[in-house]
C-alpha cells in the first residue's frame, strides 16, 4: 500500500466560502460590519440564545466575559488544569487567581472537588467542556447559585453540544466558542460570546473595541459618525468581515459536518472496542449531546503512548495529544508550586491518551486505514 499522509485537522472550505471571501474584499467593507452582524444572527439563532458577539478569538471572549462578570484584582476563578493555555491565562489578564481542581474520567472538571476549592474569594468558574463533552452543568449551575458565582463556559470544543435539550450556549452567565483553524467551525481565526443577559451586549461589544460605545459601521450608516465616546479602556478584539464570511459558510454546514464526525467516530468506537489494550473516549449520559470535536483513546500502558505516537507517524497519520495539563507547565509550576501528583487524574489521562484524526475532510478509506495502524501500532 502507497504511504498516506494524513494530517491531524484540516478545515473543509469549499467554494461558498471563498465566494464570500471574495465579494466582502471587492464590497469596500473589510472590517467589523454587515458580515459579522449576519454570521452572529445565525450562530444566536442556532444555540437559540439572546444575543451571540463575535470576537477576533475564544481567548478574547474569555477575557472579556471575565470583565463583564466583574471578576478583577486579587479574585480567584476556579478551572480546570485539564485545557489549553487560554482558559487561564486570561485569568491572570484581570489581575486574579486560577485556581485550579482536579477532572473525573471523562476529562472534564470534577463538581466534588470545585466545592472544596471554593472560598470567600471565589467570583467565577470556568468549565470546560473538553472534546466536546458537556460538564455536569446542573451540579455546576447549583454551586453558583448556592456561593453567588458566575459561570464562563469554554466552549471552545463544544459547537453543537447540549446538555439536558438545551444547547451549550444557553446555560451559564457566557459561554466562549472558538473559530480557530482546528475547530469545529472556521473562521480561520476568531471567536464568540453568547449570552442571555442582554444588558452585558453593551459593555461587552464596546470593551471589544477601543472601549467605544458604537462600532463603526453603525455610525457609518447613522451618518453620525464623528460621534463617539470610550466608556472603558478597551481591547481590539472585534472579528472582520473576512473572517465572518467564512463563518456564515461554516453554519450552513454544520448538520453536515455533524454527521460526518458523528459516523466517524462510530467507526472507531466499533474498531477500538474489540481491542482490550485501547479505552474509548468517554461519550457521557444520555443528558449530553457530544460536540465530538476530538476523539482521544486511552492506553491500558501509558509507558506506550510516545511509541503509538512515533509508530503512527511513520505510517503517515499525525496525532496530537490533548492536554499537557497547565500544572505542569513550567509557569504554573514555579508560580503556584504544583507538582505533576497535584491533579493526579489530569496527570494520568495526559499520561495515556492520544487524539487521532478526526475531521469531515477524512475519507472512509482514511478511517479505515488509520484503524488498522492505530491497532497494529498499539499491539506491536
Ligand atoms: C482553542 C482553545 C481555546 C482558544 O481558542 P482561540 O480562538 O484560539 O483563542 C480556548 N480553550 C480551549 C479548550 C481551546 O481548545
Amino acid at each position: 500500500m502507497k504511504q498516506r499522509s494524513i494530517p491531524f485537522c484540516r478545515a473543509t472550505i469549499d467554494k461558498e466560502e471563498i465566494s464570500e471571501v471574495v465579494e466582502t474584499l471587492r464590497s469596500g467593507w473589510l472590517t467589523t460590519g454587515p458580515k459579522c452582524e449576519r454570521f452572529e444572527k445565525k450562530f444566536a439563532d442556532i444555540i437559540g440564545c439572546k444575543t451571540a458577539i463575535a470576537l477576533s478569538s475564544c481567548t478574547a471572549a474569555l477575557h472579556l466575559a471575565l470583565i463583564a462578570s466583574g471578576v478583577g484584582e486579587g479574585d480567584e476563578v476556579i478551572t480546570s488544569p485539564y485545557t489549553f493555555a487560554s482558559t487561564a491565562e486570561v485569568i491572570n489578564y484581570v489581575g486574579a487567581i486560577p485556581v485550579f481542581s482536579d477532572v473525573t474520567l471523562d476529562y472534564n472538571i470534577d463538581v466534588i472537588e470545585i466545592q472544596k476549592k471554593i472560598s470567600p474569594k471565589t467570583r467565577a468558574i470556568i468549565p470546560v467542556h473538553f472534546g466536546g463533552l458537556p460538564c455536569d452543568m446542573d451540579e455546576i449551575m447549583k454551586l453558583a447559585s448556592t456561593y453567588n458565582l458566575s459561570i464562563i463556559e469554554d466552549a471552545a470544543h463544544a459547537f453543537p453540544a447540549e446538555y439536558k435539550d438545551k444547547m451549550i450556549g444557553n446555560i451559564g452567565d457566557f459561554t466562549c466558542f472558538s473559530f480557530y483553524a482546528t475547530k469545529n467551525i472556521t473562521t480561520a481565526e476568531g471567536g464568540m460570546i453568547t449570552t442571555n443577559k442582554i444588558e452585558s451586549e453593551n459593555i461587552i461589544r464596546a470593551l471589544s473595541l477601543h472601549g467605544i460605545d458604537k462600532d463603526i459601521w453603525k455610525r457609518e450608516i447613522d451618518g453620525s459618525y464623528s460621534y463617539y465616546d470610550i466608556i472603558a479602556a478597551g481591547y481590539k478584539y472585534n472579528l472582520s468581515d473576512i473572517s465572518a464570511s467564512i463563518g456564515i459558510h461554516q453554519l450552513e454546514k454544520l448538520n453536515y459536518f455533524m454527521e460526518r464526525r458523528r459516523s466517524i467516530v462510530e467507526r472507531y468506537n466499533a474498531a477500538f472496542s474489540e481491542i482490550s489494550d485501547i479505552i474509548l473516549p468517554p461519550v457521557g449520559d444520555k443528558d449530553k449531546k457530544h460536540a465530538w470535536h476530538l476523539y482521544v483513546i486511552r492506553l491500558l500502558e501509558p509507558e506506550k503512548r510516545d511509541d503509538v505516537i512515533v509508530r503512527l507517524r511513520e505510517r503517515g497519520i499525525s496525532t496530537s495529544v490533548h492536554f499537557f495539563p497547565l500544572h505542569m507547565n513550567r509557569y504554573y509550576r514555579e508560580k503556584y508550586r504544583y507538582t505533576d501528583n497535584t491533579f493526579p487524574i489530569a496527570r494520568d489521562l495526559y499520561r495515556s491518551s492520544i487524539s487521532i484524526p478526526l475531521y469531515p475532510l477524512l475519507t472512509d478509506d482514511d478511517v479505515d486505514y488509520i484503524i488498522e495502524k492505530v491497532i497494529e501500532s498499539v499491539l506491536i
